[in-house]
């Protein structure tokens, strides 16, 4: 296995970076970065590109072949409990502050 990926960003040879700067003088490029995976077995997205531009750049060209591979045709939905609401108050030497918070809880007795 490979220690390192080339980034996968579709234009990330184009981006103006001293870094990605190769070559003799009067051959110079602008050359895809590589990324050091450091002979890791678990790689997630960084490890395939060099940013979140290079990262947003490859899934807007290809979207409809990333979606092709789990298409969401119908929502998904979690059973929860009715939510309740809880009131929160503080009492400091100024004065008291209160705040509402949401109560949210899985109901683990229906099915999924
Ligand atoms: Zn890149």
């Amino acid at each position: 296995m490979s220690d390192f990926n080339w980034c996968h960003g579709p234009q990330c040879h184009e981006k103006h970076t001293v870094d990605r700067v190769r070559g003799v003088k009067g051959s110079k490029v602008l050359r895809t970065r590589k990324i050091n995976t450091r002979g890791r077995q678990e790689l997630f997205w960084y490890d395939y590109f060099c940013s979140q531009q290079c990262y947003d750049d490859f899934a807007n060209t290809y979207i409809q072949q990333v979606i092709a591979i789990a298409p969401r045709t119908e929502c998904l939905e979690t059973p929860i409990h009715d939510p309740k609401k809880e009131k929160h108050t503080h009492e400091f030497s100024w004065g008291n502050h209160s705040y509402t918070t949401t109560k949210i809880e899985v109901d683990e007795t229906r099915q999924r």
